[in-house]
């Protein structure tokens, strides 16, 4: 498979730069609306650990929501399953940053990958620590993940959050209306806006989410990050709510548990074969990357890689 699938990527890679329908980069974000529509990266590292990458694959860029996966992480590990009181795992079928279900849920977000359920997530970090011990904490594991001590978060994008993040202030003080928020909403936020503004590299990040496609092992060091049920079940979370109310479509389309961010990255887990990251800035309708889902989609017809297809996945 290997060369096949370096000439697969690298084919991939090409046939993105000739499309001009490109979707629309997020510019509620002040310095995320400055990266060119023209970037695309792909990187994909197999279980053998075998890295292929082709186009952008080492520009750093702001991974936004797909931090939440390891938040989330961090955070079942703190608290374990008592996380899922505070917040639900069901698809929203909500744009990310909705407010419209809280009020009949009271306070509960549907899941952990809509922002106001990864701030609830924030706010259980937050625990008994100062935001700068949980922020550098969240900074060392998603480094350890990857093994790469050169992963930043960019102050920058997290300052611009800060000034313009009035919708996630809005959710944040109404969960705590509900006491669903334990801590004060700027501290809450604080871990949040900063979590959302790490920056990797599609291999970085490729690199990160080795554990959910090796039940819960970094396969580099042999550490357990979670148990082998808890992957499965991250796994699960991001299949069906990993792309807010495109997560079906996701499904459909790619049939791989996956993770988007606005700034155009998508994480998706083929487990027991593959780690995948994308990065192409312009969004769809939904706020997932628009090429990046249709690189994932060509990459899973070329492959057959797909939790639908059990043949493949052998
Ligand atoms: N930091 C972004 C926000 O809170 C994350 C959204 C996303 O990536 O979908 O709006």
């Amino acid at each position: 498979m290997n060369d096949r699938l370096s000439s697969i990527i690298a084919d991939i890679a090409l046939e993105m730069a000739h499309i001009s329908d490109r979707g629309t980069v997020a510019n509620y974000i002040a310095p995320l609306a400055a990266v060119p529509d023209s970037r695309f990266g792909i990187a994909v590292i197999e279980l053998d650990g075998t890295c292929h990458v082709a186009g952008d694959a080492d520009t750093p860029f702001s991974i936004q929501s797909i931090s939440k996966v390891f938040g989330l992480t961090l955070a079942l590990g703190m608290v374990g399953d008592a996380l899922w009181k505070r917040v639900g795992r069901e698809p929203s079928g909500s744009a990310f940053n909705s407010i419209v279900q809280l009020e009949a849920e009271q306070g509960i977000p549907r899941n952990p990958f809509i922002n106001a359920g990864a701030i609830v997530v924030s706010d259980i970090l937050l625990g008994r620590h100062q935001p700068g011990e949980t922020i550098g904490e969240i900074l060392r594991f998603v480094r350890g993940l990857a093994g790469d001590e050169s992963i930043m978060i960019d102050e920058e994008v997290a300052h611009a959050e800060q000034e313009t993040g009035f919708r996630n202030m809005a959710l944040a003080q109404y969960m705590r209306a509900f006491g669903n928020i334990h801590h004060s909403v700027e501290r809450t936020l604080g871990v949040y806006f900063h979590q959302c503004a790490l920056a990797l590299s599609c291999r970085q990040l490729a690199l990160a989410g080795r554990y959910l496609m090796c039940g819960g092992i970094n396969p580099e060091t042999g550490r357990t990050i979670v148990s082998r049920q808890r992957a499965r079940r991250i796994n699960a979370v991001m299949m069906t709510c990993g792309h807010y109310d495109g997560s079906g479509e996701f499904a459909y389309r790619v049939g791989l548990p996956g993770k988007s961010g606005v700034g155009g990255g998508i994480l998706a887990v083929a487990p027991g074969i593959a780690s995948i990251v994308v990065w192409s800035p312009g969004l769809n309708a939904r706020g997932n990357s628009q090429l990046g889902t249709l690189a994932l989609e060509r990459l899973v017809q070329r492959t057959g890689w797909s939790v639908f297809d059990p043949a493949e996945m052998l």
